[in-house]
């Protein structure tokens, strides 16, 4: 039997990257999957290389009206929604010094307010079913320090935060809530960290190489099946042993 078999998965930013990658694997596990993404070509895409299993729909994690609408569309297409996973997200450069304080609003909006009107919109579904899992993606960012990304490490701080207090919330329902926190991974979001040149970045990896979408993606897998079933409220670095 699948992983995923009988299963309907919501996935943000799931046009590529980590996200492309995790829907993927879920596809593969028997899942049906709904993608969204603000990147309409690339989800689109996505959601047909994919199969009939998968389908994408354009959705900005900021808006609340947007989640409203995505949640009564997946149930009324698929009657249940059984795996929230809050992976979309945006990275920028700058430290507390120079950080504008525009880009300090929608750093937090998209990584943070997010992540939570994604886990108030779906919650009540999952508490009625009284079963869920609940994948946040946050960053070894939200683990240490990242004196280079100051807005960014906020917003992967907080959801490592917001992660343990829905755990515990939402346990009494059933409701599993873990967060996943991801080392450098080769996504078109790294080239952003390291520019042109990933060497800097290979070298700071023990296990010697940067890491796929893939890996995140069988992490997130783990979590969102029953094999994680005893799992809640707990961060998940996958980062070849980078901040060991
Ligand atoms: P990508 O940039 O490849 O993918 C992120 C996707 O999210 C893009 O398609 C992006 O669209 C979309 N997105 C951005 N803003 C919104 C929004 N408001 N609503 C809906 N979708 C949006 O990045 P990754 O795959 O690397 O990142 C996925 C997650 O993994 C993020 O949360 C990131 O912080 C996290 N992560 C990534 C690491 C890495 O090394 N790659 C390391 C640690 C964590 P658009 O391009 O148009 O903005």
């Amino acid at each position: 039997m699948n992983r995923l078999d009988g299963k309907v998965a919501l996935i943000t930013g799931g046009a590529r990257g980590n996200g492309g990658a995790t829907a993927e694997l879920f596809v593969q596990a028997g899942a049906t999957v709904v993608i969204t993404d603000v990147l309409d070509d690339g989800g689109a895409e996505t959601a047909d290389r994919l199969g009939e299993t998968c389908s994408f729909a354009h959705h900005d994690v900021t808006s609340e009206d947007a989640w409203l609408g995505l949640v009564e569309k997946t149930l009324g297409r698929h009657g249940q929604i059984d795996v929230l996973v809050n992976n979309a997200g945006i990275f920028q450069h700058g430290g507390v010094l120079d950080t504008a304080r525009e880009d300090w609003d929608r750093m937090i909006a998209v990584n943070q307010t997010g992540v939570f009107l994604g886990m108030q919109a779906v919650a009540p579904t999952m508490r009625d079913a009284e079963t869920g899992s609940i994948v946040n993606i946050s960053s070894v960012a939200g683990m240490k320090s990242a004196a280079i990304a100051h807005a960014y490490a906020a917003s992967k701080w907080a959801v490592r935060g917001m992660t343990k207090s829905a755990a515990a919330e939402l346990a009494k329902y059933g409701v599993r809530v873990n967060s996943v926190h991801p080392g450098y991974i080769e996504t078109p979001m790294l080239t952003q960290v390291s520019g042109p040149d990933d060497s800097r970045l290979v070298r700071q990896v023990p296990l010697g190489r940067l890491g796929t979408p893939a890996d995140v993606g069988r992490l997130v897998l783990f979590l969102a099946s029953d094999d994680s079933s005893y799992c809640s409220g707990h961060e998940y670095v996958v980062d070849g042993a980078m901040i060991s």
